[in-house]
């Protein structure tokens, strides 16, 4: 069987890293991939043998920098199946008339309104809705993470409400652009943050309200849960069902911070350091009063890239069950 080709238009942090998760599936392959720029990301781009593609007023600028472009993205959009869009937020938008145009499916990230692509995935929660589709949307880090841990949790106990505090890295670690670098930013201040309905997107019943800060750091975010649920259940009982979850691992073993987590992706020679998985302080599992409570912290760089793969076969319907599209993703990619 033919491989599916794949673009990636926008190639910065979660385009490279989507790429490079494609290029180790047996069923999908890189066929392109777009920069504005010929910085030192391009270069990588080619070494790997991914053909660069660059925006027709930047071609030129492209071969001044030493990158000889394949040619424009809508010659690269002719020649993929499906394009996984991850320009930066905001900006998908305008290229839906070029998808459209030229007939291919699209993936979009977390920065684009639900109502772009009509479909919101998350792996395990959704995968049979965006069978066949040609427009989905694969929501951020953060929700991506809640939905992670809600979807099982609302399946075996069922859910009441979910009430979480999101505390969020305020920049990739590459960006020297954003701040703060001394101080802590309610974000928004009128609430609630949109984290908790983007959740709803994916699983429309849930009752989630949630509430986000913006700390100085770059590493990952960590979220504060506080769940109440329909049926008695034990703090045994969700670490077991939570430990059974192929992305979500927990953590202890003298793991304090995020920064010792990052250092764990590291040391278990993960591509970029990356931790594809929710972390949970398996620890910090408590049900009181009824109401569970935890901490999971979320590498905002990674962990939508395997979401993007099983998007990516639902959409071209390599797999129709969602569990066996989870399970190929992971083993190519070593979860
Ligand atoms: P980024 O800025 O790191 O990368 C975007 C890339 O697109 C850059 O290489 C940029 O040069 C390129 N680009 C800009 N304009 C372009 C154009 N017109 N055509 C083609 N390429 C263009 O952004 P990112 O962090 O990778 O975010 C991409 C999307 O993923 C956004 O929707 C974002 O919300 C979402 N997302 C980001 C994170 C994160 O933490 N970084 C996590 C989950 C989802």
């Amino acid at each position: 069987m033919s491989k599916v080709k794949v673009a990636i238009n926008g190639y910065g942090t979660i385009g490279k890293r989507v790429a490079d998760a494609v290029q180790m599936q047996k069923d999908m392959e890189i066929v392109g991939i777009s920069k504005t720029k010929p910085n030192f990301e391009a270069f990588v781009a080619l070494d790997k043998g991914y053909p660069v593609y660059a925006p027709a007023d930047k071609l030129k600028g492209m071969e001044k920098g030493g990158i000889q472009a394949s040619g424009t993205i809508e010659d690269m959009i002719q020649a993929a199946d499906i394009v996984v869009d991850c320009t930066p937020g905001g900006l998908g938008e305008e290229n839906k008339a070029l998808y459209t145009k030229a007939g291919v499916k699209a993936i979009w990230q977390g920065g684009e309104e639900h109502e772009l692509a009509g479909c919101s995935f998350n792996a395990v929660a959704n995968y049979e809705e965006a069978l066949g589709r040609d427009f989905v949307r694969v929501v951020s880090c953060n929700t991506t993470g809640l939905c992670r841990v809600i979807y099982p949790l609302d399946q075996e106990f069922g859910i009441k409400k979910v009430r979480v505090t999101l505390m969020r890295r305020a920049a990739d670690p590459n960006d020297v652009k954003k701040g703060p670098i001394n101080a802590i930013v309610p974000n928004p201040i009128k609430l609630p943050s949109h984290h908790g309905p983007d959740v709803k997107s994916v699983i429309p019943h849930i009752n989630i309200t949630s509430t986000a800060v913006v700390l100085s750091t770059t590493l990952m975010h960590l979220h504060s849960l506080n769940i109440e649920m329909d049926k008695q259940c034990s703090a045994d009982e969700v670490a077991d069902l939570l430990d059974a979850q192929s992305r979500i691992r927990f953590v202890g073993q003298g793991i304090t911070s995020t920064a010792e987590i990052m250092e764990l992706g590291k040391d278990l020679g993960r591509p970029r350091g990356d931790m594809w998985e929710n972390c949970i302080w398996d620890q910090s599992i408590t049900v009181d009063e009824g109401e569970l409570y935890f901490f999971q912290a979320i590498h905002q760089e990674s962990d939508v890239i395997p979401e993007n793969v099983d998007a990516i076969r639902a959409m071209m319907e390599l797999e129709s069950n969602g569990a066996r599209s989870i399970e190929k993703t992971n083993k190519a990619m070593g979860i």
